[in-house]
């Protein structure tokens, strides 16, 4: 570790011991308050995988350094959640930095390509990842960004995976969606082959009643979730001055019992002090006033990606994914993430089939200006 890492690390309270877990435990809540004597690392048990993780569990997708993984492992975090093709391709190898020497202490879930769906595509993307990750197994793999039912019962896919798991590659499967959750949590719920074991869903407090309620049905049939989005897009917002609504829209995922955990994306040390002091905590009714804050700062722009104005373009554009990509460069502050999960939508639903059109039709659901959002998303994106 250099010198500035490390110094950036003690002042953090994250190295040095009992002095650095206590920076940790009495970092101050999101209300204001400190939070001295939460409990430290809480745990919660993932569905029928039975595995037993953290509930504030690490999001690497935009963590450029291995120690700051690493802190959070060594503070307890013993799940860790990445993909095939984040930062390129690059971010398995920081996990398997992060993880040098303690892999065996610590679940790693990853993604294949959001395009596998053959035998083939399947294995070359396992291969990759264990070899990125460099470890034998992977705990979780999961098929990346479902949008519906169909992609969850492709007869080879599941071959290719229940193959990978006699070859002892994968321990449990699971999906994360972000459009159409709901269709593709009922999916998995009735399943009578009880086939995925893990969801990774969109959910924060923004989310509408019917993505809680299916959470709760798949979480009845055994199915692990995993938050993620909790931050709602995560966007720096004037309307609420110093205060973070970070801590209370995790807060506000984790109060949920049938969610098992939450991947925030950590990109730092204040981030994962931020995140981890969460832990045991109950939402406050101080939490409740800054998220509703939060939320009506946000409203005009935050997306559900509900998918819903997706048959309002009669070009098939992928309005969703695009508001996501935007969501990634205007609140997460990643430009590159949003023009890497761009570049997966293809030609045929991308923002050129805009370029010649008369007038835009897409309408949205929750009122947001479409034709706003897709004007920024061309010079950001295009
Ligand atoms: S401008 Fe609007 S209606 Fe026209 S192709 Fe683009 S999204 Fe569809
Ligand atoms: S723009 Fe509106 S309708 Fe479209 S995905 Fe977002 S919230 Fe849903």
């Amino acid at each position: 570790m250099g010198a500035i890492n490390r110094r950036a690390f003690i002042k953090a309270g994250v190295l040095g011991g009992a002095a650095g877990l206590a920076g940790l435990r009495t970092a101050i809540g999101s209300s204001g308050e400190a939070t001295a004597g939460n409990p430290g690392p809480v745990y919660r048990t993932l569905g029928r995988t039975g595995l037993k993780i953290t509930v504030v569990s690490f999001g690497a997708m935009l963590t450029p350094e291995a120690e700051v993984i690493r802190a959070g492992l060594d503070r307890g975090i013993n799940y860790i959640d990445t993909a095939r093709r984040y930062m390129n391709g690059k971010n398995e190898g920081i996990v398997a930095q992060a993880v040098k020497g303690i892999r065996n202490n610590v679940y790693l879930a990853t993604k294949a390509r959001p395009t596998s769906d053959t035998k083939k595509d399947l294995f070359r993307d396992v291969e990759e990842s264990l070899t990125e990750l460099r470890t034998d197994h992977i705990d979780v793999l999961q098929l990346h960004s479902l949008k519906g039912r169909e992609r969850a019962f492709i007869p080879e896919v599941r071959e290719a995976l229940v193959q990978l798991r006699q070859q002892g590659k994968v321990r449990f499967f699971g999906v994360t969606t972000h459009t159409n959750q709901a269709e593709v949590l009922q999916a998995l719920t009735e399943d009578p082959d009880r086939f995925f074991d893990v969801a990774l869903v969109g959910y924060n407090f923004k989310s509408p009643p019917e993505i809680r309620q299916a959470i709760a049905r798949a979480a009845k049939a055994g199915i692990g979730i995993i938050a993620m989005k909790t931050q709602a897009g995560g966007y720096q917002t004037a309307a609420l001055g110093s205060i973070s609504p970070h801590q209370a829209a995790l807060k506000w995922a984790l109060q949920d019992a049938n969610v098992t955990a939450a991947i925030p994306g950590m990109k730092d040390l204040a981030q994962l002090q931020e995140d981890m002091s969460v832990m045991g905590l109950a939402l406050t009714q101080g939490d409740e006033r800054i998220l509703q804050r939060y939320g009506q700062a946000i409203h005009p722009y935050y997306c559900q990606l509900c998918g819903k104005c997706e048959g309002s373009c009669a070009r098939g554009v992928a309005l969703s994914d695009i508001h996501r990509c935007l969501m990634y460069a205007e609140g997460y502050g990643s430009r590159e993430l949003a023009r890497e999960v761009y570049r997966q939508i293809p030609k045929r639903a991308s923002l050129g089939r805009c370029r010649d059109c008369p007038a835009c039709t897409a309408s949205c659901v929750n009122g947001i200006d479409i034709p706003a959002k897709l004007e920024r998303a061309g010079r950001i994106l295009a």
